[in-house]
């Protein structure tokens, strides 16, 4: 049997349609997944900007939690949590109980006080683009600890605000809220997706290679 090829994007709550318009833009058609299911055949799922607690009930409720869990561990499926999404793949939430334990990393939820409960910033993210990126904070966790094999992205202003392993990547910002494609194009290569340019060469897309 081939390897399985397709990305999905959890649609139980949050933030699904950015993701699958940035995805669209790299040439890639993703899924959304609400059942058990819809995980067969998939590569890489994203977990979503919205509310962890909610996310993490509906998760139960649906039967997805174990079913990710499973395909992470016996598949090599490919995750990466957004915000909320990124609190439920870490071992550790600071004050609750965790959700997947997909990660190596402690987060803190809604870290960063209401002052500064939302806001855009710039950061170089040498691992996945060569030139600053926008980032777009929405009452974001912080990541306050990862552990190896976890690999620090980016650290500013004394947290960690993306870490990754071969098969997770977690952000605490919104990469699907600014134009830039970078991290999707970084997770669809964790994937196994390489990048081609598109049949006019003037708009690069992802095949799967
Ligand atoms: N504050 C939310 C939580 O703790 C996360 C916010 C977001 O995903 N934009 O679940």
């Amino acid at each position: 049997m081939s390897e399985p090829t397709g990305i999905g994007i959890l649609a139980l709550q949050g933030g699904v349609v950015e993701h699958r318009q940035h995805l669209a833009a790299l040439g890639v058609a993703a899924r959304e997944v609400r059942t058990v299911e819809s995980l067969a055949g998939l590569r890489g799922l994203i977990l979503p900007g919205g509310e962890s607690t909610c996310l993490g009930r509906l998760l139960k409720l649906t039967g997805l939690g174990p079913a990710i869990v499973r395909a992470f561990r016996e598949d090599g499926l490919v995750v990466w949590g957004t915000c909320a999404g990124a609190i439920l793949l870490a071992d550790e939430v600071v004050g609750e109980s965790p959700h997947l334990s997909l990660m190596p990393i402690a987060v803190a939820r809604n870290a960063f006080g209401s002052q500064l409960d939302s806001f855009r910033t710039t950061a170089a993210v040498p691992a996945v683009a060569a030139a600053p990126i926008p980032l777009v904070f929405i009452r974001a966790p912080q990541i306050r600890r990862a552990d190896p094999p976890a690999r620090i992205l980016l650290e500013i202003g004394g947290y960690i605000a993306a870490a990754e392993t071969d098969q997770a990547l977690a952000t605490v910002f919104h990469p699907e809220l600014s134009d830039d494609l970078s991290f999707h194009r970084h997770f669809l290569r964790k994937c196994g997706h390489r990048e081609t340019l598109g049949p006019d060469r003037s708009r690069p897309f992802l095949a799967v290679g």
